[in-house]
């Protein structure tokens, strides 16, 4: 969601350096893209609605070349996605970029507008920028300026700002939105996210809260809240600049699709060992709480499936924005899981704060090093899947839901519930996850041939039961989020109390049946559908005789059976592929779907 990105060198191609790094930033989302440049000393601003190209073609002329500029790239919050709204914006002396929300706006807003200011946009942002000349003009000092205009920022924000008089210096600080500092050998920069520097350079700073960092062409300062200078720690970025290429592929998520077999083994054999997971003493807890949004908090339910009904310990799964306004009851001996994938998530965020304040244990799962989230949980798993750019997730899914697998397998090994007969099925299934999962990827006929049946519906119904019911939801997500085709996830048993009167004659029904306990009990649901109209797709296991299936089944899934620990990983896969078709067949625009954003860093 958004993306920012400053520059401020030794070379005069500033234009293309933020260009570079807008567009390796437009896997976050967004509705319209601007840049201010410092040309002869003077900031001017180019803005355009919709993609990047647009912003480009803007700027084709040779002439205008610096050394320093701010860009952006913007998912409106406040006031609808046009050039007005667009940033950077500009006030008196002051042109920024931001990222987040300032909740207060309208309240600094009318203070501004008694004293003279005017506006143009609707945006927030605007009213910062404002707020900070408006400070600019009796605080001189440009770093007190900064701090001062923050605090009465109540909200989210990542800022570069430029000061009319100090054209090519780039001030930047943050709060509750990311932003990272890159040093380079021509220049310094300010971005979102480290791939919006990995062209240039792969060696960064952390930001912290209330922090504002001041990058001239050869030097980066960073100041503390008291504007003390402090020294930071440069890090090296672990992921390279042909990590976020497609390599070959149509589509980012297609190849993330087909990184799964290589990520999902990894994570089973390296994290065997891995010293967080080794640590959690699951004795010292009496309950766990999953908290997390999307796909994450998907991945959630199917930890909780694997929790209670191998470790026997109690689990909620909540949406983050709604566990944090309801009365949870936390204490010590709670452990709190949260999940995401870029670690900037900012209601999961704001959830992982309130447990920690209610001194639970928080253990986060996050595939972003060094992001928020990683940094202030107790304890973090990386999942270690490698960059993610299209906006679907895929491997971030899998990959959170193998971790999961193996803190429930870690729990049973720890309350001695891991028989020996389960552990040896499990580690064969870790053993052959590669194999498993290519096979899917490979039987493409099948999942095509689904997507042809698929992608002219209207609507799309998936059910299933237990752990299938949670692989429903993400089924039916990942189909809505990238097709916008109308799809509904249901537990088996709850379609016909109300929705099956939506079933009619060719209503396509996803079911899932992998479970054996539940099979006929998800059989005998299909079969209602199938009794109503429906066009049935069976997904299930090899271990079963997929002949007996033809009375309600229209097309079957056999897909390999493995344990429990590893079947939702084997499921989703196919699920991802079917909505990859169907929206391919659909024409749409895959990797980076309408009004969604990657990383949800607002409210
Ligand atoms: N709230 C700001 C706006 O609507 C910033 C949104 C963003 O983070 O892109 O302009």
């Amino acid at each position: 969601m958004c993306g920012i990105i400053g520059y401020t060198g030794k070379s005069n191609n500033a234009k293309e350096i933020v260009l570079t790094g807008l567009k390796n930033l437009e896997y976050r989302g967004y509705d319209s893209a601007g840049i201010a440049l410092t040309l002869n000393n003077k900031i001017t601003l180019f803005k355009s609605k919709g993609k990047i190209v647009n912003l480009e073609e803007k700027l084709m002329d040779d002439s205008i070349n610096s050394s320093t500029a701010i860009a952006h790239t913007r998912w409106a919050t406040h006031g609808e996605p046009n050039e007005i709204n667009a940033h950077p914006h500009q006030s008196g002396k002051i042109t920024l970029v931001h990222n987040g929300i300032i909740e207060n706006y309208l309240d600094l807003k009318t203070y501004l507008i008694k004293q003279g200011v005017t506006f143009q946009s609707e945006t927030d942002t605007e009213v910062a920028c404002a707020y900070l000349n408006f400070i600019y003009q009796t605080q001189k000092d440009k770093l007190k300026c900064i701090h001062e205009a923050c605090q009465a920022f109540r909200g989210s924000y990542a800022f570069a700002i430029l000061f009319e008089d100090e054209p090519e210096v780039i001030y930047a600080t943050r709060k509750d939105s990311p932003l990272i500092i890159g040093i380079g050998s021509e220049g310094n920069f300010a971005g979102s996210d480290i791939s919006a520097i990995l062209d240039y350079t792969s060696q960064y700073m952390l930001l912290e809260k209330g922090e504002i960092a001041r990058l001239t062409k050869d030097q980066v300062e960073i100041f503390d809240e008291n504007n003390a200078p402090i020294q930071k720690e440069i890090k090296q970025a672990t992921w390279s600049a042909t990590e976020y290429k497609k390599n070959g592929f149509e589509h980012f998520m297609l190849k993330e699709i087909h990184e799964e077999p290589s990520v999902i083994e990894q994570i089973f054999h390296s994290h065997l060992a891995d010293e967080t997971l080794q640590k959690i003493d699951f004795s010292k807890f009496q309950e766990i709480h999953i908290v997390a949004c999307g796909s994450a908090m998907h991945a959630g339910m199917v930890g909780k499936y694997l929790f209670q009904n191998y470790t026997k310990i109690p689990v909620t799964v909540d949406i983050a924005s709604e566990y944090r306004y309801n009365t949870q009851l936390i204490n010590e001996k709670t452990l709190v899981i949260i999940i995401s994938q870029s670690g900037e998530t900012a209601d999961t965020l704001a959830a992982l704060r309130l447990a920690k304040q209610e001194k639970a244990t928080t253990l986060a799962i996050v595939n972003v090093v060094g992001s928020t989230i990683a940094r202030e949980a107790s304890l973090c798993i990386y999942t270690n899947a490698g960059p993610e750019i299209a906006v679907a997730t895929t491997k971030g899914y899998t990959s959170q839901v193998a971790i999961l697998s193996l803190l429930v397998l870690n729990a049973m090994k720890q309350k001695g519930l891991l028989s020996k007969e389960l552990e040896q099925n499990v580690l064969k299934d870790f053993e052959n996850i590669h194999s498993i999962l290519n096979q899917v990827i490979k039987n493409d006929t099948i999942y095509k041939a689904i997507a042809k049946r698929l992608y002219q519906q209207n609507d799309i119904f998936f059910i299933g039961r237990g752990i299938d019911y949670a692989l429903c939801m993400e089924g039916s997500l990942k189909l809505k989020e990238i097709s916008y085709i109308h799809s509904e996830a249901y537990a088996a048993g709850e379609l016909k109390h109300g929705t099956i009167s939506l079933i009619e004659n060719g209503t396509p029904v996803i079911a899932i049946a992998t479970n054996d306990k539940l099979f006929e009990k998800t059989v005998s649901n299909i079969e209602e559908t199938k009794a109503r109209g429906a066009y049935t797709i069976f997904i299930t296991t090899d271990n079963l005789n997929a002949d007996s299936f033809e009375s309600f089944s229209d097309i079957t899934v056999s897909l390999p059976k493995t344990t429990d620990f590893v079947q939702p990983i084997v499921v989703v896969t196919i699920l991802q592929l079917i909505a990859y078709e169907v929206a391919k067949l659909r024409g749409c625009d895959i990797d980076k779907p309408k009004n969604l954003a990657k990383s949800v860093t607002v409210e």
